[in-house]
């Protein structure tokens, strides 16, 4: 396992301890995979993974445990016109690209954007507590075939 790997994992077992949520091998096991994932999976593709070293794991497991996940922060949702939520350890603030025919969703930095103040129709608005890009169009791969 890398180091950053490792270190969610422990991040992630004091956060439970903290939640009061149980540390069950299921809980666990979800978390690590997700957090060894680099591809915003869904509950489904995670389920998938998951399934051949723990045939008792439902989907419906799967999805009620990221929902506790997502609940208390330890796991962000990734925003997709997709029905198919997409999920990944909740780490350090970035940015998404969606690819709208295959799917893949990268991740990338946008410091300028994380800078920069909000314009003042949106400050009169309320407080504003994250904001995140969403970035949908055809990737290179996609754009070559
Ligand atoms: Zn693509
Ligand atoms: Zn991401």
């Amino acid at each position: 396992m890398e180091d950053t790997h490792k270190q969610q994992l422990t991040a992630f077992e004091d956060a439970c301890r903290k939640a009061g949520l149980r540390l069950t091998p299921q809980r666990i096991e979800i978390f690590r995979y997700l957090a060894e994932a680099s591809d915003h999976p869904s509950a489904e593709t995670l389920h998938l993974r998951l399934v051949d070293k723990m045939p008792t794991l439902s989907l419906d497991t799967v999805y009620r445990t990221l929902g506790t996940f997502v609940e208390h922060g330890l796991v962000s949702k990734v925003q997709t016109v997709e029905s198919q939520a997409r999920f990944e350890v909740a780490q350090l603030l970035h940015h998404h690209l969606i690819c709208q025919k295959c799917k893949e969703i990268i991740d990338f930095q946008w410091q300028f954007f994380d800078d920069a103040a909000l314009p003042e129709t949106v400050r009169a608005w309320g407080r504003v507590e994250r904001k995140n890009v969403v970035a949908y169009g055809t990737c290179i791969d996609c754009l070559s075939k």
